[in-house]
Formats: C-alpha cells, sequence, structure tokens
C-alpha cells in the first residue's frame, strides 16, 4: 500500500514554527517512501477560521518548499459527505441523538468532579427511542463499552486505553456541525491517510478517532506524535520568544533552507550529523528516530543553519530569496551588478537576508551620508592625496576588473610611498560610505567606474569641508 500522509492545520493563526514541523515531518515521510502528502485545512471552526490564516498557511507551506501533491482540501467543502457517514452511523445504530440540555450535562459533570470522578456523559440517550419533538440534540458516536483500544505510536511506543476511560463522543453539535474528531476520521479514511504525524496534544483524540474508523470498518493508519517545542528558556514556545511564525523567519531574513534544516533537526536526528540538504532529509528520515522529549529551541543554531547557507548554497539559490529583502529595503537591484555576484562577495559577512539587503545598499545606490566614525577617521586631509592619486589611476583604467583596480591601488601606494591602508582605507570610505566592505578590488569591480572616480570626488568635497571649518 503506498503512503500517504497529510498535513491538517486548522487555519486560525498563522503558520507556526510547531506546525511547520509537523508537516516537515510528513512531508519527509511521505517523499522518503515514494508516497504522497495530502494538505488538508481543517476549517470547519466557522467562528475562528480566517481567510487571512489560510493564505498565512498556504504561504508558509510554500516559502518552506513542502508542496502538496493533493490539495489544499478544504472541510468546509466536506459537510455533505460528513453528512452522509453521520446518517449511515444513526442508521446502523453505531450514532445516536442525545437530547440532553447542556445545562444538565453541566451539573451532571459538577457533581462527577465532586465525588472526585473524571467528568463525562453518562451514555443517558444512548438506548433511547423516546425523542422529543422539536428539541435540540447533538449526535454522539456509540462508543464500545468493553475493551480497550492499543496502537504502536511511532513516537510513543505501546498505548493501551481503556474504552471504559471514554465517554460517548459528539460527533455533530446541536447547530448541526460536525466536529474536529469526527471529520478528521473521515478525511483520513477517504483520502487513504496510511500514516498520521501529529502534536502529541492530539494523542487522547487517537483512540477516539481508531473507535470510529473501526465503527466505519475503514483501515486503522499508523500514528507518530511528536513531541512540542519548548522556547529556549525552557518554557512552552510562544511569543514571548521571538518569531514563532514561520513567515517571520523569512522576514528576518532566514532562508527556507536553514528553517528546514533547524526544524528537521529539532525533535529528529541521524547520528550527530547537523547538516542536511532537502534531499538527505527525505533519503535519511524516518518516523522511529524522532524523539520523545520535547525540543528547546535554539536561535544560535538556527542563525549558524542560515549562515551556513548563505555561504553554501550556490549564489542563484540565495538570490531567489534575497531579492525580495532588497526590494522590501527599498534598493532597486536592477540599478547595479547582477545580485548573485554581490552575494558572492558579500557571503561570508552576514547573519540574515536582511543584513545582506542593508549592508550591499552602496552596489545599488549613492549613499547619502558617510558613516560619521569612518569618515572622522579615514576622509582626513591627509588622504586627499592619496584618493586624488588613486581617482585618476581608476579613471584610466580600460578594462575595469579586481586586477586592474589592485593595481591602481597598489601603484598609488608605491608612488606616495605610503602603506596600503593609508589608500585602501580612505578609498573604501569615499565608495562605500563606510568602513566595512569585501576586499576593494572585488567591490570596486562590481560598481561602475564612473560612479566610483564620482563618488571620490564627493569624499574629496568633505575633505575640502572639513579643512574649511
Ligand atoms: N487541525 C488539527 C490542529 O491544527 C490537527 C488535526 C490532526 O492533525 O489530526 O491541531
Amino acid at each position: 500500500m503506498s503512503v500517504v500522509t497529510r498535513f491538517a492545520p486548522s487555519p486560525t493563526g498563522y503558520l507556526h514554527v510547531g506546525g511547520a514541523r509537523t508537516a516537515l515531518y510528513s512531508w519527509l515521510y511521505a517523499k522518503s517512501q515514494g508516497g504522497q502528502f495530502v494538505l488538508r485545512i481543517e476549517d470547519t471552526d466557522i467562528e475562528r477560521s480566517t481567510e487571512e490564516a489560510k493564505q498565512a498557511i498556504l504561504d508558509g507551506m510554500n516559502w518552506l518548499g513542502l508542496d502538496a501533491d493533493v490539495g489544499p482540501i478544504y472541510q468546509t467543502d466536506r459537510f455533505d459527505r460528513y453528512r452522509e457517514i453521520v446518517e449511515q452511523l444513526l442508521k446502523e445504530g453505531k450514532a445516536y441523538k442525545c437530547f440532553m440540555p447542556a445545562a444538565e450535562l453541566d451539573d451532571i459533570r459538577e457533581q462527577q468532579k465532586a465525588r472526585g470522578e473524571k467528568p463525562r456523559y453518562p451514555g443517558t440517550w444512548r438506548d433511547r427511542t423516546d425523542h422529543p419533538d422539536g428539541q435540540p440534540f447533538v449526535i454522539r458516536f456509540k462508543n464500545p463499552l468493553e475493551g480497550k483500544v492499543s496502537f504502536d505510536d511511532h513516537v510513543r511506543g505501546a498505548i493501551d486505553v481503556a474504552n471504559s476511560e471514554m465517554d460517548d463522543l459528539v460527533i455533530v453539535r446541536s447547530d448541526g456541525t460536525p466536529t474536529y474528531n469526527f471529520c478528521v476520521v473521515i478525511d483520513d479514511w477517504d483520502m487513504q491517510v496510511t500514516h498520521v504525524v501529529r502534536g502529541e496534544d492530539h494523542i487522547n483524540n487517537t483512540p477516539r478517532q481508531i473507535n470510529i474508523l473501526k465503527a466505519l470498518n475503514a483501515p486503522v493508519p499508523e500514528y507518530a506524535h511528536v513531541s512540542m517545542i519548548l522556547g529556549d528558556d525552557g518554557k512552552k514556545l510562544s511569543k514571548r520568544h521571538g518569531a514563532v511564525s514561520v513567515m517571520q523567519y523569512r522576514d528576518d531574513g532566514y532562508l527556507p533552507q536553514a528553517v528546514l534544516n533547524y526544524l528537521v533537526r529539532l525533535g529528529w536526528s541521524h547520528g550527530d550529523q547537523e547538516i542536511f540538504s532537502k534531499q538527505e532529509m527525505i533519503d535519511l528520515f524516518s518516523l522511529d528516530a524522532i524523539g520523545q522529549s520535547a525540543s528547546a529551541f535554539n536561535t544560535e543554531k538556527l542563525i549558524w543553519l542560515n549562515q551556513h547557507y548563505i555561504k553554501t548554497l550556490p549564489t542563484a539559490e540565495v538570490a531567489v530569496h534575497a531579492s525580495w529583502h532588497f526590494e522590501q529595503q527599498g534598493i532597486d537591484i536592477t540599478q547595479g551588478p547582477a545580485l548573485e555576484d554581490v552575494i558572492s562577495v558579500q557571503a561570508d559577512r552576514v547573519k540574515t537576508l536582511a543584513e545582506l539587503a542593508s549592508i550591499s545598499r552602496y552596489f545599488y545606490q549613492d549613499y547619502d551620508e558617510f558613516d560619521a566614525n569612518a569618515a572622522k577617521k579615514h576622509l582626513r586631509p591627509v588622504a586627499r592625496e592619496a584618493l586624488e592619486v588613486v581617482q585618476q589611476k581608476l579613471a584610466d583604467i580600460d578594462t575595469w576588473s579586481p586586477e586592474t583596480i589592485q593595481e591602481a591601488i597598489n601603484a598609488t601606494a608605491e608612488s606616495l610611498d605610503i602603506g596600503m591602508g593609508k589608500v585602501g582605507m580612505p578609498l573604501r570610505v569615499a565608495v562605500t560610505g563606510g568602513g566595512n566592505s569585501p576586499s576593494l578590488d572585488l567591490t570596486l569591480n562590481l560598481i561602475e567606474k564612473s560612479k566610483v572616480v564620482q563618488r571620490i570626488n564627493k569624499a574629496l568635497d568633505f575633505i575640502q569641508t572639513r579643512e574649511n571649518s
């Protein structure tokens, strides 16, 4: 039987880190088995589901490159199917209408709690046929009274739950809408899901879902319930810890490759390997190697991975993601060198793509003002002569290249009998506006000769003004 996994988020917020990790594990398992990955949007809670949240999930999945083979499927398009199965269960006596008013059930639960018992519906309407006319009702599933549900979770091992622990689950609310546990079962069955990978917060739902599957003579999938993610401080990961939404990581300048690599290691391991390309993840992933303990988020490690990928991925691939950041920062990358070339000289110098854009502005735009410290230190009257000479030598270059640029700088230092730094630093501040840049031959090579010459004029003017003041 071919493997089918699914990711089934409820669209009530953004795609958060925990959800993205579940999606990744499901996706990886399907890919590793040559199977199919289904994206299902669980939007039956009409009050809480929003269009923005649906879009945010699709955007997040798309940014991470976790393409669905099937879907997105929306549960709200499937109400007829749920209704059909409810009818079938009612007809077969496997579900029943319960007319107990909510207030009465609340009372019963209070009494049970007072007696130290677990609150549960006592099965009052399970076998009654004296249905009142025109009264509101919910529909409940007839959970077996005896025996137990056993399943072997890929992460948690063997789990047994006695049927006596479970009451009769509401599968249709009094307003006629089907409930989560019911829709999931019908969907997993119809979509032929073989492996359910989801958060451990669903583990208590699993025996109930298995009972409904059995009542429908549907195959029971395998399960892997992954543990939760904690913040660096050991508390449940939340907004307090900074970015929790996957798209926030995009905004902060992380590459999806780094986020995926980070997420895959958050709860799964393969020896002590830290770096995994997407293909390696697919080749090596297994559900049984997912760890049981909660994983703690570690921003430092994510940054380290991001740097690694900025440095090592093909520049064209980095450029696809970096261009968005240049645009966000108002830098028009058509007005200068190819972004790939800028990435190849800057990759070693940044932690994020947002930083890459902000330190690369001078390749595409004239700076507005000099960095005050750099100018104070390097654009002094003593630097004027070096700047004038190097400007002339640069202007005289026929073939603008790192070699000819370097020769011009060397020749300037030689002819004035000064150290290279005495030419290089003023030149760097003149051309980039600040004191940090990759080596000058590479930097200047990516900027047009005429612009370089012009910017040196700006530096000379600055020195002049300073001298006069
Ligand atoms: N819609 C559920 C959630 O977002 C997940 C359901 C499932 O994976 O079975 O928590």
